[in-house]
């Protein structure tokens, strides 16, 4: 890995990182010198069609940033009070936030110890009369079980909204993430597969739920009458800059995807059997995980263990993160009904290692060598 100026980190080994060419550089450039430096502009154009052709699906809504994305997704679809969305109890807390704004109420169901994505059996039991929409969400690149919720979804009228900020370039049976669930919603953060710092994007097939979307995007405005605001809606919208960053983006995505994979199948390999680890189960057959952060968990002794774990590889120069906490145990939705084992098991023992596409094979090598020794010290 050769060191890159510019980067704000004393890390050998941070965890996540942009990775910006010419490109970028390029598109960035040619927008701000177009003068088309806000929400309008050829880039967010060609990034809305470009995106929704490569997720083969008919359209895509960009959007200021992914919590975003998953609000106006659920407040298109009429989401709103006395409705309740079924969400997984772990995953980032801007899935469930999002009903909330809708002034719904999010009912978070465990996690599937194979997938660590929703339950579908779990989902099935806490539908509810009040139930208006299932949020999947495809947790560190895992595509949620799909074709079982499309069913459910199907069997109980309900909406299926995919949360698919980490899973950009997974697949299921050959149909990528977008092409899955009604309304599918992506981040382009700077620790995402693809970015341009902040950023997000809706796709659908459903032409009434974009031209709703792209209303509330622009403050409701009717787009037939200017300053007609028929409803309340939202500044939700992308920068034609930040679209042109993502126009290169997507131009490389190809080549990014294949990068991380490699990172991942590298510690995969390298801490297979490693003394004090568990590793992550493997995808069903016919399930492509998006390569978005690698995976790993301490085999015993829980957060404490984890936590020490942590601390000494910061030592060591790798910077690595926990998984996220499960939203039940977050103040604002402590006391929701139901138990979560699996998540709670997976938030104390689970974490995440450097995976920017710049490592090398020996970076990766070098790291998990590092991991598996203090690991096997903490025994
Ligand atoms: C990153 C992320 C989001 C939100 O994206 P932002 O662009 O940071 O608003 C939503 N859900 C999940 C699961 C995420 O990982």
């Amino acid at each position: 890995m050769s060191p890159r100026r510019g980067v704000p980190t004393d890390y050998r080994f941070p965890l996540a990182e942009p990775a910006l060419s010419d490109l970028e550089e390029k598109y960035v450039l040619d927008a701000v010198r177009s003068g088309w430096v806000s929400s309008r502009g050829a880039y967010l154009d060609r990034f809305e069609h470009e995106f929704a052709a490569w997720c083969r699906t008919r359209y895509a809504v960009a959007t200021a940033n992914g919590t975003v994305a998953l609000h106006l997704a659920l407040a298109a679809a009429g989401i709103g009070p006395g409705d309740e969305v079924i969400v997984p109890a772990l995953t980032y807390v801007a899935t469930a936030n999002a009903v909330v704004y809708c002034g719904a109420r999010p009912v978070f169901v465990d996690v599937c110890p194979r997938t660590w994505c929703l339950d579908p059996g779990q989902v099935r039991a806490a539908v509810t009369n009040r139930t208006r929409a299932v949020l999947a969400v495809d947790l560190y690149g895992q595509p949620a079980d799909y074709p079982a919720l499309r069913r459910l979804c199907h069997e109980h009228g309900l909406l299926l909204v995919a949360d698919a900020a980490e899973s950009l370039g997974a697949s299921v049976a050959g149909a990528p993430v977008g092409a899955l669930a009604d309304l599918t919603t992506f981040s382009f953060f700077g620790n995402k597969i693809l970015t341009c710092g902040e950023g997000g994007a809706v796709v659908t097939t459903d032409p009434l739920l974009v031209e709703r979307m792209r209303m509330l995007r622009n403050q409701g405005m009717d787009p037939q009458r200017r300053y007609y605001h028929p409803l309340i809606g939202f500044n939700y919208r992308l920068t034609n800059v930040a679209a042109a960053m993502l126009c290169a983006q997507l131009e490389r995505a190809e080549d990014l995807l294949a990068r991380r994979r490699r990172i991942i199948r590298g510690y995969t390999r390298a801490l297979a059997g490693a003394a004090g680890l568990a590793e992550r189960p493997p995808p069903d057959p016919g399930t492509r995980r998006a390569p978005w952060m690698a995976c790993a968990l301490v085999a015993g002794g829980g957060r404490a263990v984890r936590d020490t774990l942590l601390r000494r590889l910061a030592h060591l120069g790798v910077e690595t993160r926990p998984f996220f906490v499960p939203l039940p145990e977050l103040p604002p939705y402590r006391g929701s009904a139901g138990r979560f084992p699996v998540s709670t098991d997976l938030a104390a023992r689970g974490f995440n290692l450097p995976t920017l596409p710049r490592l090398t094979d020996g970076d990766v090598t070098e790291i998990a060598a590092r991991v598996r020794a203090v690991a096997a010290g903490l025994l």
